[in-house]
């Protein structure tokens, strides 16, 4: 068995980054991923109108200004197939593949005191022995179906967003049903509505949606990025969301209502969530400014949607920007159609998956063709709770996070040596432009890594000597990452 440095789970963005830093630093590195195919999540969400909500030229890898130059994104949004050919792109321009094995699940990581390493085992039964381990299996990936009973009995075709066939699905005709109305609830209705025969959302949480206002990017647009580059990037990395937005200048009632107005017209022109939560500087501090932008929302869905009993029954009530907000592309006009029916399961609940549809608490039932969840994942800690770990003393992920998961920074875990985490629980992951925190990430564990091969030998260390150093040092060089370190190991 050859065992690389550095074993990484997972060939996304994340884990092709990886690959490629450690390779600079000259570490060896081995990613096993689970998919036939690079690109994580953008291999798996596949799903009919699936896009990036964040703006294409600031979601790419800044790292390389050849990459940078070479590449040339379509549209100020891209579509999944688009971010999946540029992360095969990638993987080519780089020569990463040869580092990358596919079609293999990691099942199981175990420490190995009296080695100072890691005994990794893939389901196929296949084993390496790294010094560090990587977990570069993304935040969002495992699904979650509804907490629903009878999904096995259902008599047509039952999909979720995040595990989309790769052959089209043909809704033409048929009575199509959408439990969930997150961003991948939002984009997969907006595209199919007009093509079903019938489509019913069952929605129990309005979701706040802004536009994208996506168009083509053109020639001078790219040029003007790739110029501006230097400066752009600055902004990035001292942006708390790693996006080219704001600051903002005014806390919302510290201008006139006129100027409010303005300032949030302004955002919304702009099209995109992140420019909306950057019209004040306290929309996510007072409630009261928060409310202005809830409320600007609130009334253009009500412009969208011409019944005002739907229309209401699509405005959030919540405060908006507690969860990321959706972007897209005509979603309230879908309700306009004739062949669009909402569902209120807030105030009827959805009781049954029966084989003929979905029933509700008033005895209801909805005849459907397909079913449709978009009902999310077991996001942060599910792809790493799925490995079976055992880390000091044989601790078991499970048991570490017996009270919710503990990490630092979301990089590493207590008990569980040279083992890292990308965009883990407790990192500012999915509140960023992910791929510039997949980034800081991996730079961050690639200067922790190197630091601690050049002043540790292979004895355990005591306490949290070394790898506090190593961490301490790459924390001064990454101002999103500061903390106290708590990890302990070789
Ligand atoms: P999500 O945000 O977790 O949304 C899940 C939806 O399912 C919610 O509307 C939820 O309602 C609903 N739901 C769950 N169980 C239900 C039940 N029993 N009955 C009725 N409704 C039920 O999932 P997601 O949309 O897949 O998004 C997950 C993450 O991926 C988000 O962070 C999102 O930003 C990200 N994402 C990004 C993009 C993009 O870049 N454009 C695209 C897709 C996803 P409740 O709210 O009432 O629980």
């Amino acid at each position: 068995m050859t065992s690389p440095d550095v074993l990484i789970v997972g060939a996304g963005f994340s884990g092709m980054y990886m690959i490629h830093k450690l390779r600079q630093a000259g570490i060896s590195a081995l990613a096993v991923e689970a998919a036939p195919e690079v690109g994580g999540t953008w291999y798996h969400n596949r799903y009919p109108g699936c896009r990036c909500d964040v703006e294409s030229m600031q979601y790419s890898f800044s790292f390389s200004e050849e990459l940078r130059n070479e590449w040339n994104w379509s549209e100020l949004y891209s579509p999944q197939p688009e971010i999946l050919r540029y992360a095969n792109w990638v993987a080519d321009k780089l020569v990463l593949r040869s580092s990358i094995v596919l079609n293999t699940r990691v099942a199981s990581a175990r420490w190995q005191p009296e080695k100072a390493n890691w005994l990794v085992t893939s389901q196929d039964g296949r084993a390496w022995e790294p010094r560090f381990v990587v977990m570069a299996t993304g935040c969002l990936t495992v699904p979650r179906m509804p907490d629903i009973p009878g999904a096995e009995t259902f008599k047509g075709r039952l999909l979720h967003t995040a595990d989309w066939p790769k052959e089209p699905v043909d809704v033409r005709g048929k009575r199509v049903g959408l439990i969930g109305t997150g961003s991948s609830g939002v984009q997969a209705a907006t595209t199919l509505a007009p093509q079903a025969g019938h489509f019913s959302v069952f929605q129990r949480t309005p979701a706040y949606s802004v536009p994208a206002h996506n168009r083509p990017l053109t020639d001078a647009e790219r040029q003007d990025f790739r110029d501006r580059f230097a400066e752009l990037d600055v902004w990035a990395r001292s942006s708390k969301s790693a996006m080219l937005t704001g600051p903002a200048k005014h806390a919302a009632m510290d201008v006139s209502p006129e100027e409010r107005e303005r300032i949030l017209w302004e955002a919304w022109e702009k099209g995109g969530a992140f420019h909306l939560t950057a019209t004040f500087t306290d929309v996510r501090k007072s409630e009261a400014a928060n409310r202005v932008v809830a409320d600007f929302v609130r009334e253009r869905i009500r412009e969208k949607v011409k019944d005002p009993v739907k229309a209401e029954l699509l405005c959030p009530r919540d405060m908006i920007a507690t969860r990321r907000i959706c972007v897209d592309t005509g979603y309230f006009e879908i309700f306009n159609r004739d062949n669009v029916s909402l569902v209120d399961v807030a105030s009827d609940a959805i009781v049954e998956i029966t084989p003929k549809g979905l029933k509700l608490a008033s005895g209801v039932e909805h005849e459907l063709d397909i079913l449709i969840t978009a009902t999310g994942y077991d996001a942060m800690t599910g792809a790493i709770l799925a490995v079976d770990f055992a880390g000091e003393n044989g601790l078991s992920m499970r048991d570490a996070w017996a009270d919710g998961p503990r990490t630092y920074l979301g990089l590493t875990i207590s008990g569980f040596p040279n083992l890292f985490i990308i965009t883990g629980p407790g990192s500012p992951s999915a509140l960023t432009n992910l791929i510039r925190s997949i980034e800081h990430h991996v730079e961050w564990i690639t200067d922790c890594i190197t630091d601690m091969r050049a002043h540790s030998d292979r004895r355990p260390a005591r306490g949290a000597g070394r790898l506090g150093r190593a961490c301490e040092r790459g924390r001064r060089q990454h101002p999103l990452h500061q903390g106290t370190v708590v990890v302990h190991g070789p």
